[in-house]
């Protein structure tokens, strides 16, 4: 069977499946300490922003120096035991990770407010035809918070504001016209659940939990003003949280030209976003006959790091429940499977040897949609069919709204990392994919979030200020479909000003490790069964009713 086509050899010559390695578990795995499905507070409970806010503008101001990482901690660790926001052991702590502060230092301004003179939103501006038409909705009887995207961060904080503060009339705009869930789409995608099992209906949420589900685009916003402009009017707000997930980055892969970009789009959807990509995804599975059908792994911070490797061992499963000719070829970016590396190599070898061609450090250059080919930096692919994943970036609202974070590579937005909120800007909020925080893209991580701004804003709404809560995510993936038997990672992340407490330092060096801007603390297992199987499903079910029951 071909496989790979080097750049010099002719088309579809054909190579053997890479081996699967056992090399233990990973050094390059990115989380940690993993929570029941519903899990609450973070491991560290809560520490006092302000406090927090000391140390960030300190090291605003401080040059590298070159300690090391330990050193650093240490120092900083001594500074807080003493309970002294001592300056030079906290910019010591702080110099590695510069990218993640928000502006000072006077190099680069926060993004300013157009209007920012008033308290009261002012009257909308006499724009023509809809933007110029107060969208039609109740009036408020208490502070209006607009929640934009009504996917897994939006959906969850909508529920909690008013849990947190009966007074919010909370509006939630959501473009779909009802919810579909990406976390357990690939269990569809293997046959083990209905498509109705990921689908819900906007219209009970929102009745269920007192706000009001308005369908319609946001197209632009106006902060000073406290504005929001939709293709079905205009709305006023007290806060606006923005939770619209991602979008795909093609130009990382290579593929620049628009019309190029629009058909790997539509031919070759990564299903990575909930809708039509995965229909059409469930469609291909279901009619591939035979050959070589390729999934694809992005670099960077890319939303549900195991979903690709789960992805392709519920699509492996299919193949070989029905004995096709046929394998997946996965080609990952990252030099070996990026989290969970265990469970998912040691699934590859045991359960899809002759099912899945695993390829690392395959860095895709462009894409050949005519030709039906993957160029490599080394080598060309070719395939018959294919759910091409491109990098991953903050959505391109945040970006229109001019939200970009300076220091984000991934185009997210800029926000108070402590917080949620734009710098400078304490009545705007980003949660869930679309933060610069490097945790993990997951719902879950969206939910907790989600739960711990509510309690921000009411807190704003009220003139106090609450502790800092750790995120956290728990993640199942399924490997196996005959029968369902799943893995499981949990993290939980510090960011390091709070990695400095001695209490984190006990456990820095033995379980926590160093994921992009945070620390996290993993939890896993990674042998697969039937019982963690049900666990999954049980993680679903839970999630599900967190957001609409
Ligand atoms: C295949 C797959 C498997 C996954 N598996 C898991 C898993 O097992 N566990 C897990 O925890 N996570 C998993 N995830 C990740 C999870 O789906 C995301 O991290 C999560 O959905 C992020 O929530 P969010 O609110 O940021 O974005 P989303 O859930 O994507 O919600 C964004 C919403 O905003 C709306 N929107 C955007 N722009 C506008 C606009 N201008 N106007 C109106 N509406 C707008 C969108 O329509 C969307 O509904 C998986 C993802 C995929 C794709």
């Amino acid at each position: 069977m071909r496989a790979i086509v080097p750049r010099s050899s002719s088309p579809r010559a054909a190579r053997s499946p890479s081996a699967p390695g056992g090399e233990g578990e990973g050094g390059e795995e990115n989380s940690c300490r993993e929570r029941a499905a519903d899990a609450g507070a973070g491991l560290f409970g809560e520490f006092p922003i302000s406090f927090i806010e000391v140390r960030l503008h300190v090291n605003d101001q401080t040059p590298k120096n070159g300690l090391s990482r330990r050193d650093l901690l240490k120092g900083a660790a001594g500074a807080l035991a003493v309970g002294v926001a001592a300056a030079a052991p906290l910019r010591a702590a702080e110099v590695e990770t510069p990218r993640l502060l928000p502006g000072n230092g006077g190099e680069i301004l926060p993004p300013p407010l157009p209007h920012a003179n008033g308290n009261t939103p002012i009257a909308a501006p006499n724009l023509p035809g809809v933007l110029g038409r107060e969208a039609s909705l109740p009036k408020p009887k208490g502070p209006r918070v607009v929640v934009l995207g009504g996917g897994w961060g939006g959906l969850t904080i909508s529920k909690y504001l008013k849990r947190e503060f009966p007074k919010f009339d909370v509006v939630m705009v959501e473009s779909r016209p009802n919810f579909m869930s990406c976390p357990m789409s690939n269990l569809w995608l293997g046959g083990l659940v209905e498509y109705d099992f990921l689908c819900y209906s906007f219209l009970d949420a929102a009745a269920r939990h007192h706000y009001t589900f308005f369908n319609a685009t946001l197209l632009d916003a106006d902060r000073g003003s406290r504005i929001v402009y939709t293709d079905a009017g205009y709305i006023k707000y007290d806060y606006l949280v923005l939770s619209p997930g991602i979008d795909y980055d093609y130009d990382a892969i290579g593929v620049h030209d628009p019309a190029d970009k629009s058909r790997l789009m539509q031919e070759y959807p990564a299903a990575f976003k909930p809708g039509s990509e995965h229909l059409t995804l469930k469609r291909k599975i279901d009619q591939f006959q035979k050959g070589l059908f390729v999934l694809t792994v992005p670099s960077g911070n890319y939303r549900c790091l195991p979903g690709p490797y789960e992805r392709a061992c519920m699509v492996a499963s299919v193949f070989k429940r029905k004995k096709l000719a046929a394998k997946v070829v996965l080609l990952d970016h990252n030099p070996d499977v990026k989290i969970k590396k265990v469970g998912f190599r040691t699934a590859f070898e045991d359960l899809y040897k002759d099912y899945i061609e695993y390829h690392p450090s395959v860095d895709v250059t462009g894409v050949d949609v005519s030709g039906k080919v993957i160029r490599g930096n080394l080598e060309d692919f070719e395939f018959d069919d294919a759910a091409i994943y491109p990098r991953v970036r903050g959505h391109k609202l945040i970006e229109t709204l001019g939200l970009l974070s300076p220091y984000s590579p991934q185009k997210e937005a800029w926000i108070d990392l402590y917080k949620n909120n734009v710098v400078n800007d304490p009545r705007t909020y980003v949660i869930g994919d679309s933060r610069p925080m490097g945790y993990s893209k997951s719902g879950s991580t969206a939910q907790g979030e989600a739960k711990y701004v509510a309690k921000v804003i009411s807190a704003h709404e009220q003139g106090k200020e609450i502790g800092w809560q750790a995120p956290y995510t728990s993640c199942y993936s399924m490997v196996n479909a005959d029968p369902p038997e799943a893995i499981f990672f949990g993290s939980e992340y510090l960011l390091p000003v709070v990695a400095m407490t001695p209490l984190s330092q006990e456990r820095i060096g033995e379980k926590w490790v160093e994921f992009g801007t945070a620390f996290a603390w993993r939890d896993e297992q990674m042998v697969r069964s039937p019982e963690m199987g049900q666990a999954m499903f049980a993680w679903g079910k839970a999630h599900y009713r967190e957001m609409f029951e």
